[in-house]
């Protein structure tokens, strides 16, 4: 099962992904969170990437583009749900050429429908684990501990990208850069639209279901 997560930041694809990839045992390819872990470790690649980050703005394609190469050229992952690339349209043709030189077509493009109110409460509430990296949000799912990460005990922060003027600027991104991946996918005849604006539960069963179906169809 090969998918593309779309969606504005905060549809919920990191969250739904994540679950997905756990229940399915597939690979869940992050750019965002590949991207997060070398600036932790404060690589080349990592610190060129955080000053775009940090500003809400995208990283070079050719920095992505080289991490996607790099992940779908080896024999495993088959089977995987990308989630935050492609961010744009040179991104998607790239991907295009990885998938295609590589044999792994893909079999669906997924985008989580969301509104602005939506996504500005979601990403304005959302907590992360400094450690583990699990998502919580302050009224939708909060911790049991106050600011402590249920599963590892470590310290929740808020994201620096998450901050009111940087959800702006990154919301204004996804407009300009992002967005016109819905037409490309649904010239492809790969996009399936879901609603996710609503409970991620909820979601989260709509997408099992759709995922069904595809292993039917395969
Ligand atoms: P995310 O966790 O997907 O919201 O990504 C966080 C940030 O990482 C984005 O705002 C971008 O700065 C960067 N990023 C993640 N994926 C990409 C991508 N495919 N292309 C460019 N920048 C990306």
């Amino acid at each position: 099962m090969r998918i593309i997560l779309l969606g504005p930041p905060g549809s919920g694809k990191g969250t739904q992904a994540s679950r997905l990839c756990q229940e399915l045992n597939i690979s869940h390819i992050s750019t965002g969170d590949i991207l997060r872990d070398e600036a932790k470790a404060g690589s080349n690649l990592g610190k060129e990437a955080k000053s775009f980050m940090d500003k809400g703005e995208l990283v070079p394609d050719r920095l992505v583009t080289e991490i996607i190469r790099e992940r779908l050229s080896q024999k495993e992952p088959n089977d995987f749900i990308l989630d935050g690339y492609p961010r744009n349209i040179a991104q998607a043709k790239a991907l295009d050429e990885i998938l295609e030189q590589n044999n792994k077509p893909m079999d669906m493009a997924i985008y989580l429908d969301t509104s602005e109110a939506t996504i500005i409460q979601r990403l304005s509430g959302r907590r992360v684990c400094q450690k583990c990296g699990f998502n919580f949000h302050i009224i939708n799912m909060p911790p049991k501990k106050d600011m402590l990460c249920d599963f590892c005990g470590s310290k929740l922060f808020k994201r620096k990208d998450d901050e009111a003027d940087t959800i702006k600027k990154r919301l204004a991104v996804y407009l300009k850069e992002t967005s016109s991946l819905i037409d490309y996918y649904t010239r492809q005849n790969k996009l399936t639209k879901i609603s996710a604006d609503r409970q991620a539960s909820l979601v989260y069963d709509e997408l099992l279901d759709l995922f069904d179906y595809l292993k039917v169809q395969r």
